[in-house]
């Protein structure tokens, strides 16, 4: 019954969209059915694609775009479809991820470029990537999305950044967990694993170590027993499973190596350490930026200190705070302009018709005039919350910095969620160009080198230890070896 049902709703979708097409997948040679034919496929890369530069902004360095292309181009033109018009480009966010869409549009954020540890490993990425393309996956993966899911990608990615209201719309988790997450096209393992093999024998046929794909593996796969902090979308969320993959690449590599003079083969580990070089690390300062629990925001000149512990993501229309291991959010954005004048008549109209037990007032926060409202409602994540959010009037705008908790937790946590509600606060002109930017520098290890040292001395924690442990390659409980070329992370040069 399952089996009859779903070969109906394929030939139902195939039939309305009418495109069918029975297709010879480019790597393994078989027959298969497929949704989309070429030219379709190229079209739809091409749109996603300007959806991509928009939203995600392109990172602008030039040198290291045209060393990036470069590469890819050569790997390309050695896979199963050198005649695809390829793209490349290194996109400006700080989360560690690189994604391909269908049509041959490979994309890699500067924050993977942060974690490779030589060319090897970004021909590794490269080319798993573009086997992700030459074997169709972005075609069945972009297929096999119900028609529900479709749409809400379009909407997602053909329509301007919804700025929603998470106290009353659509719900926080759309707001903070989706983003770009949903054009990102989910793989199964088998497909990676084939995306594995396809990029080490691209990598081996353009003269790189094969090596580069476990490499770049293990460290992504240290990554994620390290609860990855740069949110959302990254690498995991979109390819499964690394650190098991890189037993399953490694007869793989064994068997390529066996094919080639293995010493001719290119690492190039310094090379590549000079490429990346002042690359930023870590989130756009222009954009606002994480230091510790607190958020600040050189720009719209504002900071808020979210409780100690919880975890902030940045993005493009909210700041959200997560509660460590439970539920419980704290969200700071820009309230939707309009028409109503006052704070008050602002958080009505935000404030969702199947509120409860509303209780409202006007206040000062630091100086600002505020007006502060509670109720609850149910969620369909949460089940009854309890949200607590302040309108907040800030040099011409209107801010909403609140918490949306279990109701049945919510007298726990009120006072941590009232003091981070009161922390909203105006940051002067010389506090806002003392906010810099961090980027990637090179240290060389001297004997008796820790993580934490390293760390300390270049400027205060700006990361933790582990990570600066695992951007070299590292397990987090090794030390750096003496007379290694490390990565590290410094302060950079002021904002604009
Ligand atoms: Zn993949």
């Amino acid at each position: 019954m399952r089996r009859y049902e779903r070969a109906w709703t394929a030939a139902l979708l195939a039939a309305a969209l009418m495109l069918a097409a029975c297709a010879t997948n480019p790597v393994t040679g078989g027959r298969e059915f497929a949704l989309m034919t070429e030219g379709r496929e190229i079209s739809i890369g091409e749109g996603a694609d300007a959806q991509i530069r928009e939203q995600m902004g392109v990172y602008d360095s030039p040198a290291l775009q045209g060393y990036v292309a470069d590469l890819g181009h050569r790997l390309a033109a050695l896979s199963h479809r050198p005649y695809l018009p390829w793209h490349f480009a290194v996109v400006d966010s700080p989360a560690v991820n690189a994604f391909a869409l269908p049509g041959g549009y490979i994309y890699l954020t500067r924050g993977i470029l942060a974690y490779l540890g030589d060319e090897a490993e970004l021909a590794g990425v490269l080319g798993h990537e573009i086997g992700h393309v030459t074997a169709r996956h972005s075609v069945q993966a972009y297929s096999r999305a119900t028609g529900a899911q479709l749409g809400l990608l379009l909407g997602q990615i053909f329509v301007p950044p919804m700025r929603s209201n998470p106290y009353g719309g659509p719900g926080i988790m759309d707001a903070a967990a989706s983003g770009l997450g949903l054009l990102l096209l989910k793989f199964g393992r088998d497909d990676e694993v084939q995306a594995d093999r396809l990029g080490a024998e691209y990598a081996t046929g353009g003269g790189w170590h094969p090596e580069g794909v476990a490499g770049m593996l293990s460290t992504l796969g240290r990554i994620s027993e390290l609860s990855d902090r740069r949110g959302v979308p990254n690498w995991l969320s979109t390819h499964p499973e690394p650190t098991a993959r890189v037993a399953e690449v490694a007869p793989v590599v064994a068997r390529l190596l066996e094919t080639v003079d293995a010493s001719g083969l290119r690492i190039d580990r310094g090379g590549y350490l000079e490429r990346i070089v002042g690359v930023r690390f870590g989130d756009n300062p222009e954009e606002g930026i994480a230091r510790g629990h607190e958020f600040v925001h050189p720009v719209l000149r504002l900071g808020v200190e979210f409780p100690e512990d919880w975890e902030i993501q940045n993005s493009d229309t909210v700041v959200v705070a997560r509660r460590p291991g439970r539920d419980g959010y704290m969200l700071l954005q820009l309230a939707e302009e309009g028409e109503p004048a006052t704070l008050e008549a602002i958080a009505e109209r935000d404030t969702p018709r199947d509120a409860r037990n509303v209780s409202a007032g006007g206040s000062r926060i630091n100086g600002m005039d505020a007006h502060i409202r509670s109720y609850q409602r149910d969620m369909d994540n949460l089940g009854a919350v309890m949200v607590r959010a302040a309108y907040i009037r800030h040099d011409g705008q209107v801010y909403v910095v609140g918490a949306v908790v279990p109701v049945a937790e919510f007298t726990r946590i009120e006072r941590e969620v009232n003091r981070s509600i009161r922390s909203f606060r105006a940051l002067s002109a010389e506090e806002a160009a003392r906010i810099l930017p961090n980027e990637i520098a090179l240290y060389e290890a001297v004997a008796g080198d820790t993580w934490q040292r390293i760390a300390q001395r270049a400027g205060g924690e700006l990361v933790p230890a582990a990570t600066l442990a695992i951007m070299n390659g590292y397990p987090v409980d090794e030390q750096p070896r003496a007379g290694g070329r490390l990565k590290i992370v410094v302060q950079g040069s002021p904002v604009g």
